[in-house]
């Protein structure tokens, strides 16, 4: 088992992206990451949002849905410009990576 450390980036862009596709808050990705067979907890997850957004890469906000007061984060500028730079990584990655096999 690799290191959780290790992952970090990963989550991190998965993150991203779908903050990217519309407004995700924190028990959604770690449901959506888990799906993905990434195990985190909220000691993890939470400074990681956290982080993203002091960064400038998030925007969290407290909206109430279905009585629900929640804090969604939508990505920004700085953060779209950041994934668009790690899909040309991933890509190049994934070429060379899995290129060989
Ligand atoms: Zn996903």
């Amino acid at each position: 088992m690799l290191d959780r450390e290790f992952f970090l980036g990963f989550i991190k862009i998965h993150i991203l992206y779908h903050a990217s596709r519309g407004p995700i808050y924190g028990g959604w990705i770690a449901e959506e990451l888990g799906r993905h067979g990434y195990q985190l907890s909220p000691g993890t997850l939470y400074p990681t949002l956290h982080r993203l957004t002091r960064e400038g890469y998030l925007k969290g906000s407290r909206m109430v849905v279905g009585g629900k007061v929640r804090k969604y984060y939508v990505i920004t500028e700085q953060g779209l410009a950041a994934l668009m730079e790690a899909k040309r990584k991933i890509g190049e990655l994934v070429n060379e990576v899995l290129g060989e096999e």
